[in-house]
């Protein structure tokens, strides 16, 4: 997938500009990569039309490759659709909050059972786990040792109850001995059958959870649709958990559950032993479905990149004179968050090679003019000029920032100055300009 993903990449790379024909390639490759994940086409359909839409509409941003653009639009999209950001466990306002497991059967239910328990704990959550499914031979004692390995008390009735029964006197149960979450597990078939829907609806009726989780084996691809829309429109989920994404699934299953349930992934499985649980989060599974650490770099790029393209605006009203001390303080800013001033330097034409040494020393001579700044007054960052004119304004900035007078009169002076400079640039007067001779 990361290679067809690539390969669009770079068909955009080397454009210009995103626009409608040179986009159609790129499209037909994240399309074809995403039903190799194993979405459903469906899903991918949507999340074509509106990543196109996006493209399209999106400005370009100067000194951004469109093809790194395109990929955070991909990205930015993806993660959109799973959900923008985790979404925890319910927690009801009086205890019990009762918790409905559902799904097919082998999806790890019970596994997940166990293991919502464990995570719970480490919230101070106490837990009560019940055992209805009375159908396959082992299920009950499979929840008992589970529970017993984690110390969590089970609630059974043995394989003669029903489990509509079983369910109801679990709630009661939990109530009497305190613990605030009840997790209910459930029978599963391998294929979904009504029976079992029937029962699993009457099961929920009598317990009213605050959480119907559906657990979605990772691996079941394209399935996964289908039994997220049965599910949903016959039981009604309120989230999911994908199991086993530590097989080499994609992880295509969680944009077509989130899609067509419109409901969360809040967890997902990673592992057969008990720990192997972890919250969903829709970025990290974005990268995951576009292929990892390559394109999360390539996308670290883009943002990058976008923040030059601020710097280049910057530059603009530099060239127009109309930099004051907020636009200044603004440039510092975004120099810290792109790391370095090397970085920003590179930027200004005719700026050449600067030591580690004086890289470093300008840092800290930014640090002492950021604090002077701050002691400013919003009208004298605006009109510099103020300053210039005031020494009674300096000393008291002075004073603000913890500086000697001496070092704001040069602030001020050497603004005052690179403001004139900048001014001459921007006429197209060069003479003067540092390295700037030979143009
Ligand atoms: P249930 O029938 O839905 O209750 O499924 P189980 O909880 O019994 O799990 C079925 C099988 O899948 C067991 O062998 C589990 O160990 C395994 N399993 C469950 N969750 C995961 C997971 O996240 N990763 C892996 N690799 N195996 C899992
Ligand atoms: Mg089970």
């Amino acid at each position: 997938l990361a290679e067809r993903l690539e390969g669009a990449w770079k068909k955009l790379r080397g454009q210009d500009k995103i626009s409608q024909s040179n986009i159609q390639e790129a499209l037909r490759d994240v399309r074809r990569a995403l039903l190799e994940a194993d979405v459903n086409l469906q899903v991918v359909k949507a999340f074509i039309a509106d990543v196109e839409e996006k493209a399209l509409g999106a400005e370009v941003v100067s000194g951004v490759r469109p093809d790194q653009q395109f990929i955070k639009i991909v990205y930015d999209e993806l993660v959109e659709v799973m959900g923008e950001s985790n979404v925890p466990l319910a927690q009801a306002e009086t205890a019990p909050t009762v918790v409905l497991m559902a799904g097919l059967q082998g999806t790890g239910k019970t596994t997940a059972t166990a293991k919502l328990a464990l995570h719970l704990r480490k919230q101070n959550r106490t837990t009560l786990l019940v055992a209805t499914d009375i159908y396959r031979p082992a299920a009950i004692d499979q929840l008992l040792t589970l529970g017993k390995q984690i110390d969590v008390p089970v609630f059974e009735l043995g394989t003669d109850a029903d489990p509509v029964e079983i369910a109801r006197q679990g709630i009661q149960h939990a109530v009497a001995i305190g613990v605030d979450t009840v997790i209910v597990d459930t029978a599963g078939r391998l294929q979904i059958d009504a029976d079992m829907m029937a029962e699993l609806a009457r099961i929920k009726e009598t317990i009213q959870p605050h959480e119907t989780l559906l657990v979605v084996d990772a691996m079941t691809g394209q399935e996964a649709a289908n039994l997220t829309r049965t599910f949903n429109d016959e039981i009604g989920i309120t989230g999911a958990i994908l199991t086993k994404l530590d097989g080499d699934t994609r992880g295509g299953a969680a944009l077509s559950v989130r899609q067509l349930s419109g409901q969360p992934i809040k967890f997902v499985g990673v592992g057969e032993k008990v720990e192997a649980l972890q919250p969903f989060y829709p970025d990290r599974m974005a990268s995951r479905i576009l292929g990892m650490g390559d394109v999360l770099t390539l996308v670290e790029r883009a943002a990058e990149q976008v923040d030059l393209a601020d710097a280049e605006k910057m530059q603009q009203k530099i060239l127009q004179a109309q930099f004051d001390f907020n636009d200044f303080l603004k440039q510092m800013r975004l120099m810290k968050n792109m790391g370095s001033l090397g970085g920003l330097l590179k930027m200004i034409p005719g700026v050449g090679k600067i030591s580690d040494e004086q890289l470093s020393k300008g840092e800290s001579q930014l640090k002492s003019a950021e604090a002077m700044i701050n002691s400013m007054t919003a009208q004298e960052r605006v009109n510099p000029d103020l300053l210039a004119g005031s020494p009674s304004r300096r000393k008291r900035v002075a004073r603000g920032s913890g500086h000697d007078d001496a070092a704001v009169t040069k602030l001020v002076g050497d603004f005052s100055r690179m403001r004139m400079m900048m001014q001459r640039m921007g006429q197209g007067d060069l003479t003067g300009m540092p390295g700037m001779g030979g143009m």
